[in-house]
């Protein structure tokens, strides 16, 4: 049976709309164990030839029995399935990849294939062409020759039957030549069938059987009676180059840690061989990932801050405030009427469902303590704050409704107030100038954090008749806190509220209200609406970024793809199947996308810490945002590098070599 059968095979082109017939009915018969040379000159179709019998391209029509099996109408995998394990190539560009070492150029068919003990073969078959002493070297560490060594090292570490050799010599001096048409009698005599196209007599000459062609058409086919079986009387070769007796099933084409490790390995040797350029498509991922950290930070801190903000406000609170000013600031009719009085607090409180009723007013003023002084705000309120409004001192005391009476003059101090004025120092029992008035300090105010606008923590709290008499001088208050019995009776406190002030303002029907009732309840919904809608629009402007990012990172896929082509055709001609290449760039887009999703967290932390070291806004990263960003970066790299990889993987392994 032979090994290679081609009956009346044909292969045709379509060049401009016209067939070109470059094979015009081949048949032919390889016996096993022949050394086959295929003469012709240039453009004849050798090559074509050649690229059928590898499998590496498809007859127009007629049948190729290889190994007695009909591989005329294999698919693409099946195709390289069977050349992994049945068949080399070298080729006249020797077709190593570059930057990488010989050690791994040779290790690469047997990745694909999935064979065992990869790196001692590797080195044996190195050894045995001459070059255990170029191991490390890359292909442009190496000469022609060396090239071609290991590219013959390459064809044979499956322990091929059949070797196929285009040009191999054509490359190379004269010297070099030989040495190469030595290695290939040698591999010969050790049971490898060969067939190698040359247009030069000279090297057929080395052939046992030399067929010529010439039009797509067989026009001799000779034996040639020169042939002597190996030269320099070494008839048997190592058992190492010796073709496996039986054609094995390919060992399925898993993707194995080792194939895992190649294909990472390439994409850091692609990723590095264009530093400028993978940074570049980085960066759109970059800035994206970074903006989505910093964003859901700075988010998660701004609500974090309302939160605590609104819990120290209190529960079921309603506030009034009067209407006195109106846009453009036109006063309301009847200035005086738009007042709080401490009478309108008593009022109030006698309203069913009420349970406490507050009034205070606010001003700006000079604290002084010893050397140091801060201007800051001061409130005064009546004891009832304490509770109302989550204020319940953290250290010392709060003032009685004694000393509200009396118009006392202690005072409650907010923390920013005791860091400005005390620092690690105890303010309770210390005397403070609050506008040239002794106050004694009583307690310290919990702290409340900055709110965003103001920092609540920076306040002086004093009984209300003394702030109303004595240091701030007002006669009216500016707000009243109104807090009900439960939340269900809100609505009927507002409008029973609003109709005793009407009342008590004399308010009539045709006039609108001079106070406004504020349901803090509703206000609190409202600030965390907002939050939440600002961090909604921050999370889509992150990701328009990110979609920004994988299109840069998809073209950059698209670039890579075309400048390796040849590569591709490549690792195709020596056993890759489809699956390996898509899995090659898919791994290489996702860690494009992957180590710019890595910096830019980085990036995004350190702007939050940034943002809430200078601004004093707090920001928080937390573990699922970083963890979002890590996923949604290195998904953007596997959507948007499948098209490129597909592309890659679905290139025909000849036309892919013949890529210009
Ligand atoms: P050679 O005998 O020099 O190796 P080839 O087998 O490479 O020749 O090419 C044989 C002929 O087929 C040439 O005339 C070439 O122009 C033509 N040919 C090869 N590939 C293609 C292609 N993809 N499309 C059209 N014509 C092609
Ligand atoms: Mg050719």
């Amino acid at each position: 049976m032979p090994i290679i059968e081609f009956k009346d095979l044909v292969r045709s082109y379509q060049v401009g709309g016209q067939e070109l017939r470059i094979l015009k009915g081949i048949d032919l018969a390889i016996e096993e164990g022949e050394f086959v040379a295929i003469m012709g000159p240039s453009g004849s179709g050798k090559s074509t030839l050649m690229q059928i019998m590898g499998l590496l391209d498809r007859p127009t029509s007629g049948t190729y029995l290889l190994l007695g099996r009909d591989v005329s109408r294999l698919s693409d995998d099946e195709g390289a399935a069977l050349r992994s394990r049945t068949i080399g190539f070298i080729f006249q560009m020797f077709n190593l990849l570059a930057r990488t070492s010989a050690k791994d150029n040779v290790v690469l068919p047997m990745i694909y294939a999935g064979v065992p003990n990869r790196e001692e073969r590797a080195v044996e078959l190195l050894r045995e062409v001459g070059l255990g002493d170029r191991m490390g070297h890359r292909p442009n560490e190496l000469s022609g020759g060396q090239q071609q060594r290991v590219a013959i090292a390459r064809a044979l570490v499956n322990r091929p039957r059949i070797l196929f050799a285009d040009e191999p010599t054509g490359n190379l001096a004269s010297d070099q030549a030989e040495d190469i048409l030595r290695q290939l009698k040698l591999l010969n005599a050790a049971g490898i069938t060969i067939v190698m196209v040359t247009h030069e007599a000279e090297i057929a000459a080395n052939a046992r059987r030399i067929i010529r062609i010439k039009d797509g058409g067989i026009v001799s086919d000779e034996t040639n009676s020169e042939f002597e079986r190996s030269s320099g009387g070494v008839a048997v070769a190592s058992p190492r180059t010796r073709p496996s007796p039986t054609v094995q099933e390919p060992a399925g084409f898993d993707v194995s840690l080792a194939q895992f490790r190649e294909y990472a390995g390439s994409a850091l040797r692609a990723m590095t061989a264009n530093k400028l350029r993978s940074f570049l498509s980085m960066l759109g991922i970059l800035i994206g990932v970074a903006a989505v950290i910093a964003m859901l930070a700075i988010g998660r801190g701004a609500q974090k801050s309302i939160e605590a903000r609104l819990a120290s406000l209190g529960s079921n609170l309603l506030m009034l405030q009067p209407q006195g000013r109106r846009m453009g600031g036109v006063r309301g009719s009847g200035a005086s009427s738009s007042r709080l009085t401490l009478a309108d607090v008593k009022a109030i409180s006698e309203v069913a469902g009420v349970l406490r009723v507050e009034g205070n007013i606010q001003g700006n003023a000079q604290v002084v303590f010893g050397e140091k002084n801060a201007g800051t705000q001061v409130v005064g309120a009546t004891p009832l704050y304490a509770k109302m409004r989550n204020a319940m001192p953290y250290w010392g005391r709060f003032f009685s409704d004694q000393e509200n009476r009396e118009r006392a003059r202690v005072a409650l101090l907010g923390q920013t107030v005791v860091k400005n004025l005390f620092g690690e120092e105890d303010p309770v029992d210390k005397i403070v100038r609050v506008d040239r008035m002794n106050f004694r300090v009583i307690g310290i105010l919990p702290a409340k954090g900055s709110g965003g606008f103001r920092d609540q923590d920076d306040m002086v709290l004093i009984p209300l008749n003394t702030a109303m008499r004595r240091t701030l001088g007002a006669q009216y208050l500016q707000q009243i806190f109104i807090e009900c019995a439960t939340p269900e009776a809100i609505p009927q406190v507002m409008e029973d509220v609003q109709q005793l002030m009407r009342k008590r303002h004399r308010l009539p029907d045709y006039k609108e209200d001079d106070f406004t009732i504020r349901n803090m309840a509703e206000i609190q919904a409202a600030l965390t609406g907002t939050t939440k809608t600002f961090t909604l629009l921050l999370g889509i402007v992150a990701t328009i970024s990110l979609l920004v990012g994988g299109i840069g990172i998809m073209n950059i896929m698209l670039v890579s793809v075309s400048e390796r082509t040849r590569e591709i055709g490549l690792r195709k001609a020596v056993g890759a199947p489809r699956r390996a290449i898509l899995t090659q760039f898919l791994l290489e887009s996702a860690v494009l996308s992957t180590v710019g999703g890595l910096v830019g967290i980085v990036l995004g932390a350190s702007v939050s810490l940034l943002v809430s070291k200078l601004a004093g806004w707090a920001a928080v990263v937390t573990p699922q945002a970083v963890t979002l960003a890590f996923a949604f970066s290195a998904s953007v790299g596997v959507l948007f590098g499948f098209w490129p990889a597909r592309k890659a993987s679905l290139l025909s392994p000849i036309e892919a070599l013949r890529y210009e």
